[in-house]
């Protein structure tokens, strides 16, 4: 057996658990820390977190909603007013029982999610209808208590943003959830180029506390799910527990209905699960922190060539100036192999290398790292052609995910069939599903692991009989395995 290199990933194919961990590792995203269940992000690893978190920023802005920010810690006694919602989070919360050498009289809990403080404080904010809607949102860090650490997937410790709004109607308050979910699927789609499924949750599987739970599921490339956003309409629920009354357009007083929305760090776990490969990260390229490396390469022992090339390098450097986010990797002693690789496991979107010979030709070599596609190019106009060749790679990276979805997808009308869908493996099953707790109960039973994901809101049963009961069905039922 040979040694191990350490700086070698495993072989997503070999174990695809450990080859995760490796890329988020050695690409700098994230690390463990001295904090049980809790991550550091790391400047590359947070730059991606930011690209990703301004374009949300930018739709949660253009749909009317305004940033603000809440305290980290709740006092127990707001947190335990809605039933459903404390007995939901009761075993994830951290409290603070201490400060300083003293024991607090009320312990505070650190913010599992901030529906609890956010009511307590509207209640003595909206008074009239001419109050609402009340449209806001908060980017900040959470805490909720887990056994296992899985990083960005799972850990005590995450980032979000969480969005919380009041209307004076049911039906505003459907069509503000929906909103917010077709924005974390624009965000999924349009700028981290992976394949959704939008739908919604069961009862057993929704928010703690919510009338309903509208979910995003995007396809990972072992063919699990990751739920990448939610967004719930919290009717009067928590508005009556926490007795926010206003009053109405006829002068009596009433409880405004709310939704809450959010998306999390765990969008980059599902960047790396979706697109990466054995040579580690393939990023998105509207997200990349760094969507252009160039790589010089030039001898020693050739100063006429080395100058050729430094000439051609600040050339792209120049026209690529504001148009995208590029660097060069002038770093000495590093042979130009290293450096390709160094990149790729950093999921560069696209690498431009600039040698002597190609320039004797006024070509330079660009390589697209989503399929090793390479292209030579005049270096006249390479620098301002590069925000094309980042929207093809972007557009080879979506067809790939919708192929990849489209791979997994399976259609099965009966319990029987559910089974020999996954007997190869996971898979992403459609079937006709009536939505009773028995059906999930017995489908949850039938494979391991499964869950209903969603119900799919881009198609409907007609009718058809579900797979367990045989009940005439509405809902087609995403069912898969989950993280
Ligand atoms: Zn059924």
């Amino acid at each position: 057996m040979t040694e191990r290199d350490p700086k070698q990933i495993t072989r997503k194919s070999e174990d695809f658990d450990r080859w995760y961990t490796d890329v988020v590792r050695r690409a700098e995203l994230a690390d463990y820390t001295p904090v049980a269940g809790c991550m550091v992000v790391r400047p590359y690893g947070w730059a991606l977190w930011e690209n990703t978190r301004d374009a949300l920023d930018a739709m949660i802005k253009r749909t009317g909603h305004e940033n603000m920010q809440f305290p980290l810690l709740i006092p127990e006694s707001l947190l335990v007013k809605e039933a459903q919602h404390v007995e939901g989070f009761a075993p994830e919360v951290a409290w603070v029982t201490r400060g300083g050498s003293k024991e607090l009289e009320e312990p505070l809990a650190i913010r599992p999610t901030s529906e609890t403080i956010i009511c307590t404080l509207y209640a003595k904010w909206i008074q009239s209808w001419r109050d609402l809607p009340v449209l806001i949102n908060q980017w900040a860090n959470v805490v909720r208590w887990e056994k296992r650490t899985r990083l960005f997937l799972r850990t005590t410790e995450f980032w979000w943003q969480e969005g919380h709004t009041f209307h004076e109607t049911t039906e505003e308050a459907a069509r503000e959830v929906q909103t917010m979910l077709d924005c974390y699927n624009e965000l999924a789609v349009d700028w981290l180029c992976l394949a959704t499924v939008p739908g919604r949750k069961t009862d057993s599987e929704k928010f703690a506390g919510a009338d309903y739970t509208l979910s995003i599921e995007a396809v990972m490339s072992d063919g699990l799910a990751l739920q990448a956003g939610t967004s719930h309409h919290l009717a009067q629920n928590f508005t009556r527990a926490y007795d926010i009354k206003y009053t109405d357009r006829n002068n009596e007083l009433e409880y405004p209905y709310q939704t809450s929305w959010g998306l999390s760090t765990r969008m980059i776990g599902a960047v790396i699960m979706a697109h990466g490969d054995d040579q580690g990260l393939v990023l998105p390229p509207k997200v990349a922190p760094v969507q252009v490396v160039v790589v010089p390469i030039s001898r020693s022992n050739d100063p006429d060539g080395t100058r050729q090339v430094e000439e051609a390098v600040e050339k792209i450097e120049r026209e690529a100036a504001g148009l995208v986010r590029l660097r060069v990797d002038r770093r000495e002693g590093i042979r130009p192999g290293e450096k390709y690789a160094h990149w790729e496991l950093r999921g560069v979107p696209l690498r431009v290398v600039v040698g002597t010979k190609d320039l004797a030709e006024g070509m330079v070599t660009v390589v697209r790292r989503v399929d090793g596609e390479q292209m030579r190019l005049p270096l006249d106009t390479v620098g301002l052609q590069l925000p094309r060749l980042l929207d093809e790679a972007h557009h080879v990276l979506r067809a790939r995910a919708e192929k990849m979805l489209a791979d997994f997808s399976r259609e099965v009308s009966t319990l029987d069939e559910l089974k020999q869908a996954f007997a190869g493996g996971p898979v992403w099953a459609n079937a006709p599903f009536c939505a009773r707790r028995e059906c999930e109960d017995a489908v949850k039973a039938a494979v391991h692991a499964v869950s209903v994901r969603n119900l799919r809101s881009d198609r409907s049963a007609g009718g058809a009989p579900c797979l367990v009961c045989g009940q005439p069905a509405d809902d087609i039922a995403l069912i898969a395995r989950a993280y």
